[in-house]
């Protein structure tokens, strides 16, 4: 199996019988294996499971079924989203062990259309971090140099599609938590619109704002498994009943140019970007749309330097509601020895939350207590609706939004630890999309100056998910940054020649 097989390619070779599902996926198992050592992706490989799911496959296409448009496919999961029976702690020791009872409807989705789950993916701690350092096992690393951090928090997933242990992953975002990642490991990362993937099985961090999407190698196939996880869930009250249209196939029937696309720059993104080789990878991406016949104007977003402090106060809130349930009761774990429930309670919830799980229950606690609530949530809360309806205006005037999806590559692990409010602004970019709850994709546009990715952000408005993953799949057949890969091959299994 060739490294670079794109998702679309995989299952095509299944359907038709060029390859089995299970060469596939065992050569996607020993990659995968392989990087585990030195990047740490993986919170478990689900070989076992795996093995026996394209097994099934392969025998119901021995019987003339076709498994579906994702036939054979190697995924990665989140382990923040419900596997039925497979371990999932969402990184946290709190839910060590837990195996849960029923699947997310994401993987149902994906697997009813002939995917398969070849293991779970690290990520900080309840997805609270822009590193993958927060991690309660082991910090996951950046495949492009194993001293720098992957992004965060769903790092594993990033680093897992970067160097090939799958063509896709899932992850979850709820201030960035995909595209940031997807930015420093030079993937493409779609958070879809708010609604419009169901988080049934999805471990809440901050409700209003978490959403799952794909990371993918290029845009084509991120619409593959964007196509087979969207749409209505009544398990979900949140979930759109919006009409899902074919991303793949509309990518497929579309012009490669880019005429009559109308590409908004935000002022403000750029000159927050202090960066100079991310700004000028931005400025080149925006020149070739030009060249693709996009027509390109500068807009507004006045209030993007509130995006950080407004985001942090909505999800803390919501996080420390959320994490509530870690009582030592309901799951996972429960301290020994204390001498009635509410010490049992309060052990449990110290031995098995992480520091930065801590800081964000205490604050979310703070800006939601009487005489603190008006000053800090309610204040949040009426900043959201401003940043909401600003991005709407903003994309009232053009079809997409474009600028650095992070104002920094990939940094060195421990860089940003000690100190929360360096790791926070990494996500000043994107927090924006999570608060309006429209979709925007990262893809890769270029290198800085040590050779680590830059991503290029897009944003689309509600439910127009296409049109970020057109003008990403526009630029992706006029350039290859999205090719390229590190030269971690030794990382790697060894090279496989054949297969099937
Ligand atoms: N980095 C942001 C945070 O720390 C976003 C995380 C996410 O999207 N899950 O909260």
């Amino acid at each position: 199996m060739a490294d670079e097989s794109s998702a679309r390619e995989i299952a095509r070779r299944v359907r038709e019988g060029e390859v089995t599902a299970a060469s596939v996926i065992d050569a996607h198992l020993t990659r995968a294996t392989a990087a585990q050592p030195r990047l740490g992706a993986f919170t478990i490989i689900a070989a076992e499971a795996a093995r026996a799911r394209a097994g099934e496959l392969d025998a119901a296409l021995a019987r003339g079924e076709d498994p579906g448009p994702l036939a054979g496919v190697p995924i990665a999961v989140k382990d923040n989203i419900c596997t039925r029976g497979m371990v999932t702690t969402a990184a946290s020791r709190i839910l060590a062990g837990f195996a849960p009872p029923y699947s997310a409807t994401v993987v149902e989705r994906l697997e009813a259309a002939g995917a398969v789950v070849i293991g779970k993916t690290n990520l900080d701690e309840f997805g609270m971090g822009s590193s993958t350092e927060n991690s309660g096992l082991h910090p996951a690393r950046n495949p492009w140099d194993e001293a720098r951090v992957p992004g965060g928090s769903s790092g594993g997933s990033a680093a897992a599609v970067c160097v090939g242990a799958a063509p896709l992953a899932l992850g979850s975002d709820t201030g960035g938590s995909i595209r940031q990642p997807a930015s420093l490991c030079g993937v493409t990362g779609l958070k879809p619109t708010y609604g419009r993937v169901s988080r049934f099985g999805l471990i809440a961090f901050a409700s209003s704002l978490d959403q799952i999407g794909p990371f993918a190698r290029d845009a084509r196939d991120a619409a593959l498994a964007l196509d087979a996880i969207a749409g209505h869930d009544g398990r979900d009250a949140t979930s759109a009943d919006e009409p899902v249209e074919a991303h793949l196939a509309a990518l497929e029937a579309a012009p490669e140019r880019l005429e009559g696309m109308r590409v908004g720059l935000p002022r403000e993104h750029l000159d927050l970007c202090r960066d100079d080789g991310v700004r000028a990878a931005v400025e080149a991406a925006v020149a070739t749309l030009r060249d693709l016949g996009a027509t390109v104007r500068e807009v507004s977003l006045p209030l993007t330097p509130h995006g950080i402090a407004c985001y942090q106060v909505i999800s803390t809130a919501e996080a420390s509601s959320n994490l509530a349930r870690y009582d030592g009761v309901h799951y996972g774990h429960r301290a020994e020895g204390t001498e009635n429930i509410v010490e049992m309670m309060s052990a449990s919830r110290s031995e098995g939350f992480g520091a930065e799980v801590k800081r964000r229950i205490m604050l979310g606690t703070f800006v939601l207590s009487s005489g603190y609530y008006d000053a800090y949530y309610l204040r949040a809360q009426r900043v959201r609706s401003l940043i909401r309806r600003e991005t709407l205006a903003a994309l009232d005037e053009v079809d997409v939004l474009v600028g650095p999806t992070s104002p920094v590559t990939a940094f060195r692990l421990g860089e940003r630890l000690t100190d929360p409010l360096t790791m926070y602004a990494v996500d000043a970019f994107t927090v924006g999309a999570n608060l309006a709850g429209v979709p925007a994709v990262s893809a890769p546009c270029g290198a800085d100056a040590d050779g680590l990715p830059i991503g290029l952000q897009v944003t689309a408005r509600p439910f127009r998910e296409i049109d970020a993953l057109r003008v990403v799949d526009a630029f992706q057949r006029a350039t290859d940054h999205h090719a390229r890969r590190p030269a971690l091959a030794d990382g790697r299994a060894p090279k496989e020649g054949s297969r099937g």
